[in-house]
């Protein structure tokens, strides 16, 4: 199940939700209980963008030295 993290327009608490794919999950901020709250963004996807995978200036791979390009591991 998706992890979403959101932050209540109300009292601007920050938090996170498990939201399963199927059926709609009411998101209710634990702090305050107010309904209006925004998806800020999934967390898998940020803990991807905090490590890219490094390029040479020269081209090629970071980690496993091919030269070909990023092998993607
Ligand atoms: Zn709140």
């Amino acid at each position: 199940m998706p992890l979403f993290e959101y932050r209540c327009m109300k009292c601007n608490h920050d938090f996170e939700e498990l939201v399963a794919a199927t059926g709609r999950t009411k998101v209710v901020c634990p702090n305050c209980g107010a309904t209006s709250v925004e998806k800020l963004h999934s967390v898998f996807a940020a803990r991807a963008d905090a490590s890219p995978i490094p390029v040479p200036a020269g081209g090629g791979c970071g980690r496993c030295g091919d030269p070909a390009g990023p092998c993607g591991m």
